[in-house]
């Protein structure tokens, strides 16, 4: 739908993209990218666990970075496709506020026809992840319940692991969960159950939901083209530190500017932070708050 500038057309207008995925991720993915670039976002069923599991049967080799970036790769190499998408997702505490789980997403995109890939991020605490070995039913329950289940299903396993066929997926079902435990627990050396939150996109609502609001980030960045030589992706690169202190003037860690760039050329702009801030409260400045 172009009705607000007829003139401005979606670079991607008709193209078909194709996302390479198991885990019917394309259901948060296909609408921004229909409604931001009138693209049609097709998928492309390739066994990407041998890229690696999140339940950790196949360790991932190198980072979510390149996983994501092969797996893209892969799925244009079956296809024979010319623009291409996969997403990667990590879980784990966040990066500066210990013990709080996060969501940290990656779409990764590439166009053959231009020449570029392009990968977007979103760190969201969203999220219901969390781990835990137990050893009673009372405390799976109070897991169980903390976890969203079962609108969000749970991996449950032995805690020490001999026999690692033995491990239960996608369970969705209170009674499936108390006989996976069961299960588990007599199988287990210490008399533990591990037990997780299944962290695949089709079994966990808020991941999905995470997915969709990095689709759109990736979206919106692809229908904005370079000033200067008109290569959609434009957007920004980094962040410049520095924001004046309001009371002395001095530079604090806060961000001053947003850098943009093209994801093709050298061009570059500097731009004053989007959210209107101007200067940083005392707080943040080494001088006036040391
Ligand atoms: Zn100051
Ligand atoms: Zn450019």
């Amino acid at each position: 739908m172009q009705q607000t500038d007829p003139v401005r057309r979606s670079p991607y207008e008709n193209c078909r993209i194709v996302l390479t995925t198991k885990h019917d991720k394309a259901v948060a993915i296909r609408p921004p990218f229909e409604e931001l670039l009138s693209a049609e976002v097709i998928t492309c069923d390739a066994d990407t666990d041998q890229l690696g599991t999140f339940s950790g049967e196949v360790d991932r080799e190198g980072t979510a970075f390149e996983c994501v970036r092969r797996k893209c790769e892969l799925g244009l190499q079956m296809t024979g496709a010319t623009y291409g998408l996969a997403s990667e997702g990590s879980f784990g505490p966040h990066p500066t506020i210990p013990f709080f789980p996060c969501d940290y997403e990656i779409l990764h995109f590439i166009d053959h026809h231009r020449g570029f890939h392009l990968q977007e991020s979103l760190l969201s605490e969203k999220t219901n992840y969390r781990t835990a070995s137990l050893s009673s039913l009372e405390e799976l329950d109070r897991f169980a319940e903390k976890s969203q289940f079962p609108s969000h299903a749970l991996i449950v396993r032995p805690h020490v692991w001999r026999d690692r066929s033995v491990i239960f997926k996608g369970i969705q079902s209170p009674d499936a969960l108390h006989e996976a435990f069961r299960t588990c627990l007599a199988q287990s050396d210490d008399e533990k159950v591990w037990v997780e939150t299944d962290m695949r996109a089709h079994l966990n609502p808020s991941r999905m939901a995470v997915i969709a609001e990095l689709a759109r980030k990736l979206g919106q960045r692809l229908s904005a083209e370079c000033p200067a030589c008109s290569t959609p992706g434009w957007g920004i690169v980094r962040f410049e530190k520095g924001l004046q202190c309001e009371y002395c003037r001095l530079p604090t860690e806060l961000v001053s500017e947003e850098i943009y760039g093209c994801v093709s050329c050298p061009f570059s702009e500097r731009r004053e932070r989007s959210d209107g801030v101007k200067a940083a409260s005392q707080r943040y400045c080494a001088w006036c708050n040391p």
